[in-house]
């Protein structure tokens, strides 16, 4: 570990599962991005006897981490559609001339494949087989691949050789999936927390989202980020705006052929700074690990989705910002999206329950960082003090009365009915269901004129988001939950963000945030620094793969902050071993001392 990949010490699971996978048990290994799940199979690979089999589905992430490995002096290779020099690998497979062996899914599962690996077993051994984005092999996962299904058949012809299963999204049924398809004893899952300490959580209300993306953006400064947008059309807008207000931007969605879509990948992938425009099309396979903010305008469509897409940032431990541009408006798009779409009715109660969850989550007054891992199942978490409102307390409207009035009309209406009815409902409106079902003769009927149908909508999804209102699963309809009853007594309180609730018109001065950015440089570290990536940049381009594969940002500050004076002080700096240093350190010494 601090050789070859110029680590300090391992992070959560690390050690236990290298451990494990050492001794020559399998484990299914369940960790969020950016966790460092490679480090698990790459360690073992690396020190068993043998070379490891890596089963990867992505092709420009295979390439990668082969540079990467080689560039840290491991023996790594891949065989893939696009790899040159398939004869030369399996040649060095078969003399057991590599450490690790990449391989794509369909390849993995041919015949040919495990022939070449039965050989590989009896002469040289093999010492591990690893699937990388495990979930792939289960239909109840997101991202279900028939190929994965002959994944168990390749590792069976390796008895006594351990497998790993490694995914950083599984919930509990594709968990157990994943055991039973690739022949793991369920006994032997591991699951990593869910926190990502350093991203930060922040939403803000939509006004002019426009305006307001291009400020976040340029508040960040030159850094890698990506901004999801909801539609094709969204992600064009988004970075024409982003261009108008300075800050040039690359696109990515499903409308673009293939080669742009490669293209404009890769660039991302490769450069250091630049902000990538798109919707959720561009997702698996994004390695980069220093992407300091992934930006949604518009809600994304569940808190997983959201708590995937928010985890590309800051792979690399270091400080990154999930920031969300929303409004009430979203939810009613998505209704309209998922109405008209053509799932069974209790799915469309399921997506729209999901939609009005991140919606809730999106009105939160306290740390966001809870909801977010009480929703993955942790339990006693503490307020995080790195998100938006564990910062600065949101200012909040007293909407108690309404709340009152709000849950005397579901109760009333009978606890079957949606929001929009409801709403209705309270604001006496003339409507022939209403009317139909007798609400107009109900003591509630017309008693919330004061806030506007949408105003009660998003009160009714405050009070989701506080238990205090359930939905039905099946058909969508409001009953009172746990926590309607204080509520209604007069005991508890209900509160909304001021800011999202006056209307636009009535906005003076708002409050000026701070805007979040990742910790800045000392000045005088900060010419060194830029230096430093200057000969990066020179060298990721003569070397032909992403500046992070050449040294992190996280190696660069260290040396910025550190000023190595000798190859022993260089030594010392995180992400620097040894073949790094031999290659590339003194020429880092020479950046340092001349600047
Ligand atoms: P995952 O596959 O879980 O998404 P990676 O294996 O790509 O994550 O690791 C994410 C980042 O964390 C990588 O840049 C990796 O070099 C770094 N990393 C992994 N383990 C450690 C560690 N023990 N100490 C420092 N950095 C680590
Ligand atoms: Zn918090």
């Amino acid at each position: 570990m601090h050789s070859i990949f110029g680590f300090e010490g391992f992070r959560g699971p690390q050690a236990g599962v290298i451990a494990d996978v050492m001794a020559g048990r399998d484990v299914a290994l369940v960790m969020p991005t950016g966790a460092g799940k490679s480090l698990c199979y790459q360690i073992p690979a690396i020190c068993r006897p043998g070379c490891g089999v890596i089963v990867s589905p992505l092709i420009a992430l295979m390439a990668d981490q082969v540079r990467a490995l080689t560039l840290a002096g491991v023996r790594a290779a891949a065989l893939n559609s696009q790899s040159a020099d398939s004869a030369e690998t399996i040649r060095a497979f078969r003399d057991g001339d590599l450490d690790l062996l990449y391989v794509a899914p369909e390849r993995a599962g041919q015949e040919s494949f495990r022939s070449l690996v039965r050989q590989a077993a009896l002469d040289k051994g093999v010492s591990l087989v690893a699937i990388d984005e495990a979930h792939c092999v289960s239909q109840w996962g997101h991202d279900f691949r028939p190929d994965y299904r002959r994944l168990k058949a390749l590792a069976d012809l390796l008895p006594g050789v351990p497998r790993l299963a490694l995914t950083a999204t599984a919930d509990a049924m594709t968990r157990a999936d994943i055991c039973e398809q690739l022949g793991i004893d369920p006994g032997r899952l591991v699951v990593a927390g869910f926190d990502r300490p350093n991203i930060r959580y922040q939403a803000e209300a939509k006004r002019d989202p426009a305006r307001q993306l291009a400020a976040f953006v340029k508040a960040q400064g030159p850094v890698a980020g990506i901004v999801y947008c909801q539609t094709r059309a969204g992600a064009e807008q988004a970075a024409a705006g982003l261009a108008a207000a300075g800050s040039p931007s690359l696109v990515y969605h499903a409308g673009l052929s293939a080669e742009v879509r490669q293209t404009n990948q890769r660039a991302f992938q490769r450069a250091e700074l630049g902000v990538m425009c798109a919707t959720v099309a561009f997702g698996m396979g994004i390695d980069k690990p220093d992407i300091r903010f992934v930006s949604h305008l518009g809600l994304p469509k569940s808190i997983e989705a959201y708590y995937q897409e928010t985890g590309r940032a800051g792979r690399d431990g270091a400080p990154a910002i999930a920031h969300l541009i929303w409004g009430p408006a979203d939810v009613t798009l998505a209704r309209q999206r998922i109405e008209q779409g053509d799932a069974e009715d209790a799915r469309k109660a399921h997506e729209l329950g999901q939609v009005q969850k991140i919606a809730a989550w999106a009105e939160t007054l306290g740390c966001r960082r809870v909801p977010l891992l009480t929703h993955f199942g942790e339990a006693d978490v503490a307020p995080c003090g790195n998100c938006d409102n564990c910062l600065q307390a949101p200012a909040t409207l007293d909407m108690t009365e309404a709340a009152r009035k709000l849950l005397s009309a579901v109760y009333r209406t009978g606890q079957m009915f949606g929001l929009a009815h409801v709403a209705k409902v309270l604001r006496g409106a003339d409507d022939e269901r209403v009317v139909r079902f007798g609400h107009s003769q109900l003591a509630v009927f017309g008693i919330g004129k004061e806030l506007a149908e949408s105003q009660w909508l998003r009160l009714g999804r405050v009070l989701e988001g506080h238990d205090a209102l359930v939905r039905d699963s099946a058909h969508g309809g409001l009953r009172l939950g746990p926590a309607a009853r204080p509520i209604l007594k007069g005991e508890a309180p209900v509160a909304v963000r001021a800011d999202d609730w006056t209307p636009a018109s009535q906005k003076g001065e708002r409050r000026k945030r701070r805007a979040a950015t990742a910790e800045p440089l000392p000045a005088a570290d900060a010419g060194l620094f830029e230096a430093l990536r200057a000969w990066r940049r020179n060298q990721a381009e003569a070397d032909d793969v992403p500046a992070f594969v050449i040294l992190h940002d996280s190696s660069l500050k260290a040396i910025a902050e550190a000023r190595p004076g000798s190859t022993a002080e260089l030594s010392r700096v995180p992400g620097i071993g040894a073949a790094k240093l031999d290659r590339f350190g003194a020429a880092l010494l020479e950046v340092v001392a001349s600047s």
